[in-house]
């Protein structure tokens, strides 16, 4: 069978991504590594919530040692405008590798079924990394059921976020700004 390490931004996002990839016939694990969540309390509620998830559904879990919040800024900084780019860039690039380290077949992101997030940049960052690395990345266009995947997890009492991760986004988010 062959396996697919999932990059997991949010237990929500999650769910139904999981169920999909295993629906293709894949052996799936997950990946937490989210540097882009700000603060930190933000980033630890989200990540215990992706925890109970994994648990709910046996799902394998690999959470990244510490958080690399210096890194995503040292990326991010005087690029703000384009700053999703370097954002995947960073969280994907660290996918491909630990999916390389552990033998993994293929790899992909949640980022795909959310309405929000641009899969032409996903795509660019993603394909050229798989080539890279000598992965497969597994594409599917899963934003028609982001809703589906926020139903799934609805009585599972999850942690929800209210703005994508970073402390822009939550600028953005609060002060409405388009
Ligand atoms: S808006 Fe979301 S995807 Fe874009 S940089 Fe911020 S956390 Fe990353």
């Amino acid at each position: 069978m062959k396996s697919v390490l999932v990059h997991c931004c949010c237990a929500h996002c999650a769910a139904y991504t999981v169920d999909h990839w295993r629906r293709q016939g894949y052996e799936v694990s997950a990946l937490w590594y989210n540097p882009n969540i700000h603060p930190y309390m933000e980033h630890q509620h989200r990540m215990e919530a992706m925890e109970s998830l994994a648990q709910e559904v046996n799902l394998p879990l690999i959470v990244t040692e510490g958080y690399e919040l210096i890194e995503y800024f040292r990326q991010v900084v005087g690029h703000e405008f384009q700053r999703c780019q370097y954002c995947f860039r960073l969280r994907l690039t660290k996918t491909a590798e630990v999916a390389r380290q552990m033998g993994f077949n293929a790899f992909t992101t949640t980022l795909l079924i959310s309405p929000q997030q641009k899969h032409d940049l996903i795509l660019e960052v993603s394909s050229e990394l798989a080539k890279e690395k000598g992965l497969d990345f597994l594409y599917a266009d899963l934003r028609k059921r982001y809703s589906d995947s926020r139903r799934g997890t609805k009585g599972l009492n999850l942690y929800r976020q209210q703005y994508c991760g970073c402390v822009y986004s939550e600028w953005e988010r609060y002060a409405n700004i388009e």
